[in-house]
């Protein structure tokens, strides 16, 4: 029989920054759980060898199986490696400790940038939305989730370097959009751990947004404690403290990315 279509609905969005600790992780799992909540079927893909967005739902390195190593390199489906994650309409493909080696793996690989992209396009009509949380780097792997992505995300921390890089990020969106996936574009710009008492913040905000215009979400994540607290709960900050700042936040900027979406499809 022919191979399913890939849902014509289905939303693949790779959340990614070269730099490490821009709040891509923390992005992925409170946006997925934000999604969810509004009963969207999401699925959160841990592309990065790290496993923080594995550990950050609360999920045993025991419980972990191969996962997303095992979609790039032992022709795994989806939902072979799938996993429950104890949050209704939440899904996870976790990092196991073997991708910890697969940027070497994949260098002489066959099809070292569609991997990923290819076993997307069969996960048929289950999710409404696909994250892909990459590692801190413009490797193979967040190149293969920037082939199979049809939009990157981009979390950008409110501090002084937050533009530096950014435009090579941006050319490496573009060369795999002419290259593989037409497309594909950074659909939006988030700014994340603002904090408002620090006029550094607000400046940085207006840099960004004079650069990125309305391709900036309105939506801004504050830096507050809770959301870094959550991860060693093993829960998203909306579970661990709903009414916080950073989980109302996450709730908000799901509301703006649905609507956003809505007004592109139609
Ligand atoms: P990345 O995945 O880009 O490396 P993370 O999401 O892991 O970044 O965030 C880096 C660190 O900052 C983590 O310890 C995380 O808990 C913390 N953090 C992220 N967002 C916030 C926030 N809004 N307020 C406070 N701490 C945050
Ligand atoms: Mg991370």
């Amino acid at each position: 029989s022919a191979e399913p279509a890939p849902s014509p609905t289905v939303r693949i969005l790779a959340l990614a920054n070269q730099k490490g600790g821009v709040g891509k992780t923390t992005t992925a799992i409170n946006l997925a759980t934000a999604l969810a909540a509004v009963g969207k079927r999401v699925l959160l893909l841990d592309l990065d060898p790290q496993g923080n967005a594995s550990t950050g739902i609360g999920l045993d390195p025991s419980q972990r199986g191969r996962g997303s190593y095992a979609v790039l390199f032992e022709g795994a489906s989806i939902a072979d490696v799938v996993r429950e994650s104890g949050i209704p309409n939440l899904s996870i493909v976790p990092a196991s400790v073997h991708l910890a080696g697969a940027e070497i793996e994949l260098v002489n690989a066959d099809d070292r940038e569609t991997r990923l992209q290819r076993a997307l396009h069969n996960i048929g009509s289950t999710y409404d939305y696909v994250l892909i949380d990459c590692p801190p780097s413009l490797n193979l792997l967040t190149l293969n989730a920037l082939v199979a992505a049809n939009g990157v995300l981009v979390p950008l921390q409110c501090e002084f370097y937050a533009l530096e890089g950014l435009s090579y990020l941006v050319q490496t969106v573009e060369r795999v959009q002419r290259a593989y996936n037409d497309k594909l574009q950074v659909e939006g710009v988030l700014l994340t751990m603002f904090d408002k008492r620090n006029s550094l913040s607000e400046m940085v905000a207006a840099d960004v947004r004079a650069h990125f215009g309305d391709r900036v979400f309105r939506t801004v994540i504050p830096r507050n404690v809770r959301v870094s607290e959550a991860p060693s709960h093993g829960v998203p900050v909306l579970l661990y403290d709903h009414r916080s700042a950073g989980a109302q936040a996450y709730i908000q900027l799901a509301g703006e990315l649905l609507k956003r979406e809505g007004a592109k499809l139609g």
